[in-house]
């Protein structure tokens, strides 16, 4: 055999064969059609893993670079045993979900899908052995009566009992929390969950109504400046306080939670306050035009929210770091572009700027 053709039998028995190969960790994300799993997916993919993506739809704005992408409906016990076939680890994503416009007037969706979802996703990763198991809750699960004021402390994890969550959305979530626990608890499994505080950044919904604030405001402002009207509808006094983190940080987060052996909840987000009227003005001030707002009735969500990071730092001895200035001059910037491509294409001029300045799913079906 000559020394060439003795490499290239070598290349391929080490390319077959190899360790590393062979001990790839093959992951599931569910949900990675969304904006948080196509991210996820794609650190996945920088960091070496072997990726297998499910969700109701593909990504909508790029690519998925998942190694298997499988068209599931998780509300169905079969699919959800599929989609856990010779599967490691996985991240559970998938839920009917959006900001306040949706989120506030969906409930029975809401409560009935994702409580199937859960149910049988984590069950199917018990019996499919799945070595870890990350679930992402909200901070919606926190109490409403803890959310009173503008100027609230910020919420610690033990902070979710006596429970009393805002909307089903919190109460599902919560019930899947306790489920996560107990499969912990009961069976051993290496179960993690997160809380998340607002996630944004780019390839976010961003229009149709399921959008949450960052998005919808960045769409908002893009409109006011292409179409040179300063005016933007915001929903209430605009005094409504929250934090927001941007995704980047947030997939890192999720990652760093997954290979550690904590198994209670935890939040994850920026603990900086602002009220949306500050987060409007941030916004307007990137994109270089001056707004005037208009304060309507809307739907709210509680007065005021910030994640205590306390034991974020502590388990993970790491907090997210990228600025919320930062994080929306890339998202904006994202958004902005959107806007402009569909105010070119679509010939209705006067009806496009009407739909991209309202909240269409709130608008249509829940006032
Ligand atoms: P997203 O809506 O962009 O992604 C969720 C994905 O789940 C969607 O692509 C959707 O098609 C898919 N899905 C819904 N029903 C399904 C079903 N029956 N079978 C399979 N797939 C289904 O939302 P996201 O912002 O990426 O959120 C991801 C997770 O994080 C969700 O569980 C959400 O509740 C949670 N979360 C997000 C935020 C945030 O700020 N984005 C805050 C708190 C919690």
């Amino acid at each position: 055999m000559t020394g060439g053709r003795k490499w290239e039998v070598e290349r391929d028995f080490i390319d077959r064969y190899q360790p590393s190969n062979m001990k790839k960790t093959k992951v599931l994300v569910t949900g990675s059609g969304g904006f948080i799993g196509s991210h996820l997916v794609s650190y996945l993919k920088d960091n070496g893993y072997w990726v297998r993506g499910v969700d109701l739809k593909y990504p909508e704005y790029t690519p998925t670079r998942a190694d298997e992408f499988e068209i599931m409906d998780l509300r169905r016990w079969d699919n959800a045993l599929l989609a856990m076939r010779d599967i490691d680890e996985v991240y559970a994503l998938a839920a009917d979900m959006g900001g306040m416009g949706f989120i506030s007037c969906h409930h029975s969706e809401i409560l009935h899908n994702n409580a199937l979802i859960n149910l049988h996703t984590l069950e199917a990763a018990r019996l499919q052995n799945v070595k870890r198991y990350l679930y992402t809750s909200s901070a919606c699960v926190y109490p409403e009566y803890k959310q009173l004021e503008t100027n609230i402390a910020p919420l610690k994890e033990d902070d979710a009992y006596p429970a009393m969550p805002q909307d089903a959305y919190g109460w599902e979530k919560l019930i899947a929390e306790q489920l996560c626990m107990h499969y912990h608890r009961d069976y051993g499994m290496n179960t993690h969950i997160v809380r998340f505080h607002n996630i944004f950044g780019p390839l976010g919904t961003w229009v149709g109504g399921r959008e949450k604030s960052p998005a919808a405001l960045c769409r908002k402002i893009a409109v006011a400046k292409l179409t040179n009207n300063p005016r933007i509808d915001i929903w209430g006094d605009g005094e409504q306080t929250r934090s927001f983190c941007y995704i980047d940080d947030c997939v890192e987060g999720l990652y760093k939670l997954m290979q550690s052996d904590f198994h209670e909840p935890l939040n994850l987000g920026q603990d900086r306050m602002v009220s949306i009227n500050q987060l409007a003005d941030m916004i307007a001030d990137i994109a270089g035009y001056p707004i005037e707002k208009n304060h309507i009735s809307g739907p709210e969500g509680v007065r005021g929210r910030n994640s205590d990071n306390t034991l974020l730092r502590k388990v993970l001895r790491w907090e997210p770091k990228i600025s919320l200035e930062n994080g929306l001059q890339r998202t904006y910037s994202w958004i902005e572009g959107l806007v402009s491509e569909r105010l070119v294409k679509n010939s209705d001029q006067e009806k496009t700027i009407d739909e991209l300045k309202t909240s269409h799913i709130y608008a249509v079906s829940c006032k």
